[in-house]
């Protein structure tokens, strides 16, 4: 037995309505009363507020119980905006009236973030730096205080009373599509100023635009994709909350490093003496310094191999952890060898290898092998590369049958 029926007498139900019942008659009685609709908007947040009380079984046991008195008792009952409501309903919502981004339900309304993209070298990635960005945005004008002109001049437009925007709804078989648009009498403000009443400071924009600088700190470490962000700083608006500005770090290809995380790599060129009897060889880092790296008499450095200097990488961001330099070794030959040098190089290398030796009926043959010109690296290149993909693939080799 319930107490009063007065929210089920508005939404036209029985006392004992299903859920599907409650949000069927909802949606009859909502699509009808709708102020868009030429609805009454006393009646319809009336009704709105019945079902926001029936459709909530904890609120629904409450009311049924202890009526509406009981519903106050109860606390935090300060109802939904019915707008609110009828969105979720029927779908469609989103985009207010300047087209500010997002749905009701995340916070209080913002204006839309700004994005920047600061591309930064990998050398300002590593040391660490402040740049200055200069930005343009909408503030409030100080002159009407945002509100577009004098005392009184502003009226709420009468076309979407006041909202800005205008709601159609559409039977589409089953289906009821609620379709948005600004307001073309006030374009969607919801206001109405007349001309010369409008602040001669913004024209009755409410806003101005304004040049700010920015101070960006870029930490060392830092990566491609993360952000900075400037809380509050986007466009200024009536009624909102500014969104932030957000700075978006993109890393600059290095011509010479390469990086993973906090590890950095790099190809190294060194001449054939040095790989073979010893030298040095200088890595120009990120900061104002060079490495200079020590190759050991005795010490063979072959072509490809790949040292590291540990701590040379880059800082972590947190603690500034860096972490290593990778090496390869690209050796460099000589382009060609003075014949007086060469019974040195056969005194210091180890000795050639003996020609291969072949079965008697394979007869040996003397020939010139030519260097290779563009065109023959293009083809030879993609030779190679077929080979590897067959290899990497393991798929059977067709095999010629000779008969
Ligand atoms: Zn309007
Ligand atoms: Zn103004």
């Amino acid at each position: 037995m319930v107490r009063e029926t007065k929210y089920y007498d508005l939404l036209e139900v029985s006392p004992d309505a299903s859920e599907a019942d409650l949000k069927k008659a909802y949606r009859k009685k909502a699509l009808r009363l709708h102020p868009d609709k030429g609805g009454d908007p006393e009646l319809f947040k009336e009704v709105t507020h019945a079902y926001e009380v029936l459709s909530d079984p904890q609120k629904r046991s409450v009311y049924d119980a202890r009526g509406e008195a009981g519903l106050s008792e109860a606390g935090g009952m300060g109802g939904m905006d019915p707008q609110d409501l009828f969105s979720q309903l029927f779908g469609g919502g989103g985009g207010g009236p300047f087209g500010f981004g997002g749905g009701r339900s995340q916070g209080p309304r913002k204006t839309k973030d700004l994005v920047h993209r600061v591309t930064v070298s990998l050398e300002d990635l590593y040391k660490g730096k402040v740049t200055k960005l200069a930005l343009t945005r909408n503030v409030i004008c100080g002159k009407c205080n945002g509100k577009g002109g004098k005392e009184g001049a502003v009226r709420p437009c009468g076309n979407c009373n006041g909202r800005g925007i205008r709601i159609m709804l559409r039977q589409m078989g089953p289906m009821i599509q609620q379709i948005q648009q600004a307001c073309d009498e006030c374009s969607g403000t919801g206001e109405i100023i007349n001309a010369k009443d409008r602040c001669k400071e913004c024209n009755g924009k409410k806003v101005n635009s304004e040049k700010k600088m920015l101070e960006v700190h870029i930490d060392k470490g830092m990566k491609g994709g993360q952000t900075i962000t400037f809380r509050g700083e986007s466009d200024q608006a009536p009624g909102v909350l500014p969104g932030d500005v957000v700075i978006v770090i993109e890393e600059k290809p290095h011509d010479r490093f390469k990086r993973r995380d906090t590890d950095l790599f790099i190809s190294v060129e060194v001449d054939l003496l040095t790989a073979l009897a010893g030298g040095q060889f200088a890595i120009k880092h990120l900061d104002e310094r060079a490495l200079v790296v020590k190759v050991h008499p005795g010490e063979v450095l072959k072509h490809n191999a790949l040292k590291v200097i540990p701590g040379e990488g880059m800082p972590s961001q947190r603690h500034h952890e860096p972490g290593d330099l990778f090496i390869r070794v690209q050796v460099k030959f000589p382009d060609s060898m003075p014949l007086e040098s060469i019974p040195f190089l056969e005194k210091a290398l180890p000795p050639r290898n003996a020609l291969e030796h072949f079965p008697k009926n394979v007869m040996l043959e003397e020939v010139e092998a030519v260097e290779a010109d563009a065109r023959q690296h293009e083809l030879a290149d993609a030779g190679e590369a077929m080979d590897e993909d067959e290899d990497g693939e393991g798929e059977p080799r067709m095999q010629c049958a000779n008969q």
